[in-house]
């Protein structure tokens, strides 16, 4: 190609680590304006034009049915269940099924590289953006690095090394922001292999939470708000600690998350063909939603890898909703004993499954469109989408 029909955005300039983006305190650091396609950001940033419906209907067939309760949560699909890995991958966030995934297509030749992020030599939650061409590279990136992580900064690297095909492993505003520029990759197949996300923090962030919540900070090596209501870490030592969620200390996080994170409806990952997460599964269960027969054929990649069981639901959340609204909103904490005691009744009477899931996804919403309203009212109409809109409807919120 010549530089006369070279496509506009190569002309386009990333911008420099430190200036301002254009989400400005919103930007989630995806990555897209490290690469010169930034040119397409107006449109692309899922917090400067969120269009999750029109972009579903592109890559899914459809958007979402608002008829159907099931899509308002957990976005189109085809398929949903438990599973994990007959053999768990050691160190892997979960069992490592996105991991084996990504390792099986790269062996079986279905794509050249794998967009994936490993950590920096010096620190092991800071986030380091890789194409991955070998499982080993792939292997390395295991593990959540629970900071906001510019997955889309490697993107310019594609273009330049010629690879036709391709998988990304990302969270939502990654996706969406990937979905948006993916006709300007000039690939010939893109494959999205996507992990629920929620109240991600910078890395400084990072540290506040370990620091306020863990005993001891400087040893966890994985953490995790598990279905059980206890954030549980792992110290390099391999023991598990646990902190039940009405014990965490809101007044002091409540700062923490990042911005982005707080103006965020797309917890489930809506444009991934295939959602690995684990918040409607059974504990010890990871929860797969296959959105589109892109997606299937990943998964059929492992299924002797891997046992499954159908997803389960059981409690009501609606209460525990309600009532978690205005204690967010005061900042309440619990004594530790009186955490501890309420979630082991909550455990043992609680929501599970699918209702533990609907239960994390009400709470976050309700939270996010009450921090859009008060913090940017002018963009609540259009970054709120319909079924989160929904979602919220069926909570009384605070007036102001
Ligand atoms: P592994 O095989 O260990 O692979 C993990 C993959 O995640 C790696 O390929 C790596 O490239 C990628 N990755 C790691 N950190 C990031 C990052 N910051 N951004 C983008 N990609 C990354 N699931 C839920 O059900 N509910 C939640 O609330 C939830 N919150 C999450 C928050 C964050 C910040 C992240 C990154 C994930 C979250 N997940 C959540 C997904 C879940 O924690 C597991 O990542 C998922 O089940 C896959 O586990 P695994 O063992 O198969 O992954």
């Amino acid at each position: 190609m010549t530089a006369v029909d070279s496509p506009k955005h190569k002309k386009a300039k990333a911008l420099k680590s430190t200036s301002r983006r254009p989400a400005k305190d919103l930007c989630s650091e995806c990555g897209l304006c490290d690469t010169y396609y930034i040119h397409y950001v107006k449109e692309a940033c899922a917090f400067i034009n969120q269009q999750i419906a029109e972009l579903e209907a592109e890559t899914h067939g459809r958007s979402r049915n608002l008829e159907n309760q099931d899509d308002w949560y957990f976005g189109v699909h085809q398929d949903m269940m438990a599973a994990r890995k007959k053999q768990p991958i050691p160190g892997a966030q979960w069992t490592g099924i996105v991991s084996t995934i990504a390792i099986e297509m790269l062996n079986r030749g279905m794509v050249e590289g794998v967009v994936c992020v490993q950590n920096t030599k010096e620190d092991r939650f800071q986030p380091m953006p890789i194409i991955a061409r070998t499982p080993e590279e792939i292997l390395a990136a295991k593990v959540n690095k629970p900071t906001l992580s510019p997955n889309l900064s490697v993107l310019e690297q594609i273009e330049q090394s010629g690879m036709k095909r391709l998988l990304v492993i990302g969270v939502g505003c990654q996706i969406q922001a990937l979905r948006a520029v993916e006709k300007q990759l000039g690939l010939e197949k893109l494959y999205v292999l996507g992990t629920p996300c929620v109240d991600n923090v910078t890395r400084a962030g990072l540290q506040k939470f370990l620091d306020t919540t863990s005993k001891s900070p400087e040893t966890v090596v994985y953490y995790e708000f598990m279905q059980d209501f206890r954030v549980h870490f792992k110290h390099e030592d391999g023991s598990i600690e646990t902190v039940p969620f009405f014990g965490l200390n809101t007044k002091e996080l409540k700062d923490v998350f990042a911005p982005s994170c707080m103006t965020c409806f797309d917890y489930v990952n809506s444009l991934a063909d295939l959602v690995v997460g684990y918040m409607g599964a059974p504990f010890g269960w990871q929860w797969i939603l296959v959105r589109n027969d892109t997606g299937q054929e990943m998964l059929d990649l492992v299924k002797d890898q891997i046992e499954t069981q159908p997803v389960n639901s059981s409690g009501d959340r609606r209460n525990a909703v309600q009532q978690s609204i205005p204690a967010y909103d005061k900042g309440v904490t619990l004594p530790m004993w009186a955490a501890k005691l309420m979630g082991v009744v909550i455990e043992k009477i609680g929501p599970k499954g699918l209702e533990y899931a609907r239960f994390s996804i009400d709470s976050h919403f309700t939270r996010n469109y009450l921090y859009v309203k008060r913090n940017y009212p002018e963009k609540l109409e259009a970054h709120v989408p319909e079924y989160a809109k929904r979602i919220v409807n069926q909570y009384k919120l605070p007036e102001s």
